[in-house]
């Protein structure tokens, strides 16, 4: 079985019996890994770090394939390298599998067949390429309507983002493909926000998630723009507003007060560190037809606190904070700072309500994190019961343990 077909429930491996390479592409490096390293490259990890290379045929240049060899030299996998990056190989296959011409383009199809279902709900926004579980470690793809966000985290893909934008292209003709890329890649050529085919007529780019309109910076935005891995949730939201006043902690530019705004809230409140942000959401709710709501500007947590302390109480409260805990030894100060949001959102949820509780820090797993909320909210005399508990779309699939980000619980206050 491939890294591929391990990773993400089996793309097109159509050429994997061809020899070639795709065009351009030089002699590949040989890389042997470390017994450890080899026993999760076989198990379809899609990560090779630095140090589990024990020994390099070449120095070789990004981009270049890598050849994955264990310890007695039997060839186990193929790879992208990023001679700089920490994670210096991204696995494309485990095995003795070949790559070939087509093999970037037969990627791209899978991934956008499995999103096919989503252009039948109103929606024109989503994720078209998640990294390492759609078979491109590294590598995001996000469209809104006719505008592609190609974002790149691993220097490996840059030999090879033309073959991907063709294919790319083959499959929603954009008017525009932006290329963003991580901070951390800052002495690559290319700059972020660069508009590398065709052009955007405007900065903001128009799209429908669920029938609601939405804008994207794709250029200086956030991420790509836009934080599509909530759509599912902020649907929940919506069918759980019909009459409630609903408070939306960290809204960012809306997303979820639109949604409760559409399901018949009795009225919305969008609280966040960044005007712009809130300006977004005022606009939002204007481009959808909606009366203006109310935004707070500020630190959620001296908010929250405020609110309380006025006798502010709400329905629904949702808080979906920015990552809190990026590596490991930033876990326990992560779960203190949702056990605090925890508190806090209790304080001005009225009783019966619902506090839903969002994470996108990767190093918090599911159970941690439930475990942490409900026992901050017992030991703060006021008991929650998990009504409902959400993971990743189906634009943003999971197929390795660190792809695993994003939890949501809803959360029922007795
Ligand atoms: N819920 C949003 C995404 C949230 S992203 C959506 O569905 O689109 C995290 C947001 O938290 C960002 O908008 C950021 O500006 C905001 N933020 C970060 N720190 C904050 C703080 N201390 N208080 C309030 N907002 C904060």
């Amino acid at each position: 079985m491939t890294a591929a077909s391990e990773v993400r429930g089996g793309p097109p491996v159509a050429s994997r019996r061809e020899t070639i390479q795709p065009k351009g592409m030089k002699r590949p490096v040989h890389a042997r890994l470390t017994p450890a390293a080899t026993k999760h490259v076989k198990r379809g990890h899609p990560w090779v770090f630095d140090q589990s290379i024990t020994h390099l045929s070449h120095t070789g240049e990004a981009g270049d394939v890598v050849v994955l060899h264990d310890a007695s030299r039997k060839q186990i996998g193929l790879g992208l390298l990023d001679p700089r990056g920490p994670i210096r190989v991204r696995v494309l296959l485990t095995g003795r599998a070949q790559i070939g011409e087509a093999f970037f383009a037969d990627r791209v199809r899978a991934a956008v067949a499995i999103r096919e279902r989503l252009n039948t709900s109103g929606t024109n926004g989503y994720r078209v390429i998640h990294g390492e579980n759609d078979g491109f470690g590294g590598l995001v793809v996000d469209r809104y309507a006719n505008v592609l966000v190609v974002k790149v985290y691993s220097r490996a893909w840059f030999p090879h983002l033309d073959a991907i934008v063709d294919a790319l292209t083959a499959h929603f003709s954009p008017a525009a493909v932006v290329f963003r890329r991580a901070r951390s890649l800052d002495d690559v050529d290319l700059e972020d926000g660069t508009v590398i085919r065709g052009s955007l007529s405007s900065p903001r780019v128009r799209f429908s998630e669920n029938g609601l309109l939405f804008e994207a910076d794709p250029i200086a935005g956030q991420k790509t723009g836009f934080f599509l891995d909530q759509r599912d949730n902020r649907e929940k939201v919506g069918a759980r507003s019909q009459d409630k006043t609903v408070l939306n902690v960290f809204s960012y530019s809306g997303g979820f007060s639109v949604y409760a705004q559409r399901g018949g809230a009795r009225a919305v409140t969008s609280l966040d560190l960044s005007q712009p942000a809130l300006d977004d959401a005022a606009q939002h709710f204007a481009i959808n037809g909606f009366p203006p709501h109310r935004c707070l500007q500020g630190d959620a947590f001296e908010v929250l606190k405020r609110l309380a302390k006025e006798g502010s109480r709400y329905d629904v409260v949702v808080i979906d904070p920015p990552a809190f805990a990026k590596r490991q030894s930033e876990v326990d100060g992560a779960l203190r700072a949702y056990a605090r949001l925890t508190r806090l959102g209790l304080d001005v949820l009225d009783v019966g309500g619902e506090l839903v509780l969002a994470s996108c820090s990767s190093r918090v797993d599911a159970s941690a994190f439930r475990d942490n909320a409900l026992s901050a909210a017992q030991a703060h005399g006021q008991p929650l019961t998990v009504v409902e508990e959400t993971g990743h779309a189906l634009d943003h699939p999971s197929t390795f343990p660190e792809a695993s980000y994003l939890k949501c619980l809803y959360c029922q206050r007795s």
